[in-house]
């Protein structure tokens, strides 16, 4: 069976391959966020323009701080806003706010703390370096530089330095449509009074909100009962997505037939199956030009290789970077043992306790327990090789929606 890395790598593989150029359109900053940029960024002019203090208080020579205590003449004022007219010589300080232009002749700035002011004069009894205090004209980017690259997931950073550069307006790929196929004969509408037998369709309430998140446009197709005739049509109204995604019917059932019924529609299965837990049965393959995934039915398996698998694949499909989850650290709070050389994905809930992350596992019933993943805050990462970790070690956590 592969393991998650590998599996990852052919999601990876496949959708770069396929990485097609979507379609595209111009939008205002104001309806970006979370979209993916279709064009690079150059900077329109030097940023910042103009050598710019960064503290309030004086700007002078750095030279003429030689020896200590300085004396010298205040020759004005300047705000953010406003410039010089005119040059410093040396012996000359203007009074300069943050965020003004640095006056010609200076080449530092002394914070307004460390001066004493009688009159015109100025005290200064530190010494400063040059550009002290001071940001250089195009240190952060220089006019007509890349500051965004095609393919960057727009979030409030990004948006802000669109807005800085003048974007108004940016062209934007335009988001795949993801439709969703719930599986099985006991689920229901969620609208509706499930006899005590049967289950409300929170897979596909779920995945809607996962493919809006990942920046897809989800579609959910209806459900589709455990029979075979009635799959087929719907799994192939939902190829005309630009990806499908079944949830539940993947597993070893007698009545589990996604696999069987996308082998009779020609598909081809790149994995059936990864060493991960929850979501051990996970498919991924492609018919008739699409992509598609066959998610297991239990609602935190589905949740979970949502996250692992789909969303990067969400994200190639509409023109992004290869986004895949990043692990970052935190301390077991309570010693951990498995034994079947999986990659675990556990609900669990970071803190930090003093000065450290600690993660613990949520109580939960196995990979059906809604209840308990939804306490998670994190999912405690368990690798193969991983048997017993001691309370203290340090351990991968997986933020719960870590884009
Ligand atoms: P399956 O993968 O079809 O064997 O389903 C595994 C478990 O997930 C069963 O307990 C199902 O009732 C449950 N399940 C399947 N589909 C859904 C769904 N759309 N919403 C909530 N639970 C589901
Ligand atoms: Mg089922």
């Amino acid at each position: 069976m592969l393991t998650f890395e590998q599996a990852l790598s052919i999601v990876k593989e496949k959708l770069g391959e396929a990485k097609r150029n979507p379609a595209t359109e111009v939008l205002p900053l104001e309806q970006v966020r979370g979209r993916v940029l279709a064009e690079d960024i150059c900077a329109d002019r030097d940023y910042p323009p103009f050598h710019r203090a960064t503290r309030d208080g004086y700007a002078l020579r750095a030279s003429d701080l030689g020896s200590l205590p300085a004396i010298l003449e205040r020759v004005g004022e300047v705000r953010a806003g406003e410039y010089f007219v005119g040059k410093l010589v040396p012996g000359q300080c203007l009074e300069i706010m943050t965020g003004a232009p640095l006056p010609e002749g200076a080449d530092a700035v002394v914070m307004i703390e460390h001066v004493r002011v009688r009159g015109q004069e100025v005290e200064v009894p530190r010494a400063v370096s040059p550009f002290e205090n001071i940001v250089r004209r195009g240190s952060e980017a220089a006019s007509g530089s890349r500051v965004l690259a095609r393919g960057r997931r727009l979030n409030p950073a990004e948006i802000g330095l669109l807005a800085s550069v003048g974007q108004a307006r940016v062209k934007v790929f335009v988001e795949p449509r993801v439709a969703i196929l719930p599986t099985g004969d006991e689920i229901v509408p969620v609208d509706r009074q499930p006899e005590w037998f049967q289950i409300r369709n929170s897979n596909a309430v779920a995945l809607s909100a996962q493919v809006a998140a990942a920046g897809g446009v989800p579609r959910i197709a209806g459900i589709a009962p455990d029979l075979t005739e009635q799959l087929k049509r719907l799994i192939e109204k939902g190829l005309e997505a630009d990806l499908l995604l079944m949830s539940g019917g993947v597993s070893m059932g007698k009545f589990d037939l996604v696999a069987q019924v996308l082998n009779d529609l020609g598909a081809e299965i790149y994995f059936q199956g990864v060493a991960i837990r929850p979501g051990k049965p996970l498919v991924f393959g492609s018919v008739r030009g699409k992509y598609f995934f066959g998610l297991p039915g239990n609602p935190v398996s589905t949740f979970v290789t949502f996250e692992l698998f789909v969303r990067p694949a969400i994200a190639l499909l509409g023109g992004a970077d290869f986004e895949c989850a990043s692990f970052l650290r935190a301390r077991l709070g309570k010693p951990f043992k498995q034994k079947n050389g999986l990659t675990a994905f556990m609900p669990a809930r970071v803190q930090r306790e003093s000065a450290e992350p600690v993660v613990n596992l949520v109580g939960w019933q196995g990979s059906g327990d809604l209840v308990g993943a939804a306490a998670a805050n994190c999912f405690l990462v368990v690798h193969p090789e991983q048997t017993e970790i001691a309370a203290g070690e340090w351990v991968d956590v997986m933020p719960r929606g870590w884009n």
